[in-house]
C-alpha cells in the first residue's frame, strides 16, 4: 500500500498518507546541535559494544525516575542498540532456542512474529478483542502458556491499537506469570511518553519480574528521532544481558556514535520537547476521534496512547478491502489491520497535521457514505 501510495503521489495525485509509523515533527534543536557537536568533536571511532557509558547512565536514570519503577536500573543494565528494533531482535535471539514458543497478543507490531520465526521459534498469537480494549486477559494468557513457552511480548501503549494496559490488568497478567518463572517478559515501552489522560505503567513496577524482565525503549517516538536509529534494552538479568552483548559484538560492534551522543542529549536534557509533542498529538487525537465517530461503519476504542486510531471496519468490508478502497477512491493511504494480525480493522496514523486529518476524514466520509 505504501508503495502504491508513493506511485500515486509521483503521478501527481494528492494522496494523504495516514500510514506513517513515525512522528512528523522535526528533531528538537538541542538534540540536532548535540549531533553536530559530536561530529566536530570526533565521535568517529568505534565505541564500547553496549553503548557510551554516559548514555547508558542517562537511560537508566530516566527509566528510574519516569516509570514508577520499583526496579532500579544502573548503567550496567543497559544495552544501547540500533533502534528499539535491533534491541528487540537481539533479545529474541538471545532468549529463545529453536522450537520455543513466544506468546504475542495481537493485533501487534508486525516485526515481533517475524523476528521469532527468524530465531527458529514459534509465535503463539493470541487475538485480543474490542470488548477488552485489545488487551490480553489473564485467562487468555493462561490458556496460551505451555511448557515450551519461553517468552511473552507485551506492548503498552500499543501499536497498532493505541491501547494502554491498566495497572490492574498488568497485575493480573503478572499473577499468572508468577507460576511460569521460566518465561522471559519482553516489555516494549517505546510509546511510553505518548499517553493521553492516563499513564502507561512500566512492567518495571513489578519487582517479582526483576530477574526475567527485559524492557525496550528508545528515542524514535518520544523525540522524533526515528532516523537516528537509537534504542535499547534494560534488564537486571546479568547472564541474559551478557548474551545480548556478545551477540551485538558480532552483529554491530556498537550503535553509531554520533547518534548515541544525540540520544544522550535527548535523555539528559530538558523533557519539555516531549511534552510539547505529546500535546500536539493529544489535539490531533481529539480531532480524529471526533471526526471518526461520525463515519458510518467505523467502530473503535478511543486510543489512550501512541498515535494511531484502529477502527473495526467489518461493517463495510475486510481491512484489506477498505484500505484499498480508501487509497483508490479517497486518495487516503492507511494500513490494513491484516498487517498486524487483525483483518477486520484498519490503522490510521494521526502523525499528520490537523488540516490533513480534517481533509482525510472528509474524503473517507464521502467515499464510505456512497
Ligand atoms: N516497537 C514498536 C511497537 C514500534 O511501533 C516500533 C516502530 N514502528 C519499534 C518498536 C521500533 O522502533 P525503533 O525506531 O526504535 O527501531
Amino acid at each position: 500500500m505504501a508503495a502504491r501510495a508513493k506511485e500515486m503521489k509521483a503521478a501527481g495525485i494528492d494522496v494523504i498518507s495516514m500510514s506513517l509509523g513515525e512522528p512528523d515533527m522535526d528533531t528538537p534543536e538541542h538534540i540536532r546541535r548535540a549531533a553536530q557537536e559530536a561530529i566536530d568533536n570526533h565521535w568517529s571511532h568505534y565505541g564500547p559494544v553496549p553503548g557510551i557509558p554516559s548514555l547508558r547512565a542517562a537511560v537508566a536514570a530516566q527509566h528510574n525516575s519516569n516509570h514508577q519503577s520499583s526496579i532500579t536500573f544502573t548503567a550496567d543494565d543497559v544495552l544501547v542498540s540500533v533502534g528499539a528494533k535491533m534491541a528487540i531482535y537481539n533479545a529474541i535471539q538471545t532468549g529463545i532456542n529453536p522450537g520455543d514458543e513466544v506468546v504475542i497478543p495481537v493485533p501487534s507490531w508486525v516485526s515481533y512474529s517475524e523476528m521469532v520465526k527468524l530465531a527458529g521459534g514459534k509465535a503463539v498469537t493470541v487475538a485480543t478483542t474490542y470488548e477488552e480494549d485489545y488487551c490480553l486477559t489473564a485467562e487468555q494468557l493462561r490458556a496460551a502458556l505451555t511448557p515450551k513457552t519461553r517468552m511473552i511480548i507485551l506492548c503498552s501503549p500499543n501499536n497498532p491499537t493505541g491501547s494502554v494496559y491498566s495497572p490492574e490488568r498488568l497485575a493480573e497478567l503478572v499473577a499468572v506469570l508468577r507460576e511460569f518463572p521460566e518465561v522471559i517478559v519482553l516489555s516494549d515501552e517505546i510509546y511510553s511518553c505518548l499517553t493521553y489522560g492516563c499513564e502507561a505503567l512500566s512492567m518495571a513496577a513489578f519487582p517479582e519480574l526483576a530477574d526475567r524482565l527485559v524492557i525496550i525503549n528508545g528515542v524514535s517516538k518520544a523525540y522524533a528521532m526515528t532516523g537516528y536509529r537509537v534504542g535499547w534494552l534494560l534488564t537486571k538479568n546479568k547472564a541474559f544481558l551478557a548474551g545480548c552483548i556478545r551477540l551485538q559484538g558480532q552483529q554491530l560492534t556498537c550503535a553509531t556514535m554520533v547518534a548515541q551522543k544525540a540520544a544522550e542529549a535527548a535523555m539528559s536534557g530538558s523533557q519539555e520537547c516531549v511534552e510539547q509533542m505529546r500535546q500536539v498529538f493529544a489535539e490531533r487525537r481529539e480531532l480524529i476521534c471526533k471526526l471518526a465517530a461520525q463515519i458510518p461503519g467505523f467502530k473503535f476504542r478511543e486510543p489512550k496512547g501512541a498515535f494511531y486510531l484502529f477502527p473495526d471496519v467489518s461493517a463495510i468490508g475486510t481491512g484489506d478491502e477498505v484500505a484499498e478502497r480508501l487509497l483508490d477512491q479517497a486518495h487516503v493511504a492507511v494500513v490494513s489491520g491484516s498487517a498486524f494480525g487483525c483483518s477486520e480493522c484498519i490503522r490510521l496514523s494521526y502523525a499528520i497535521s490537523t488540516a490533513e486529518i480534517e481533509e482525510a476524514m472528509k474524503r473517507i466520509s464521502a467515499i464510505l457514505a456512497v
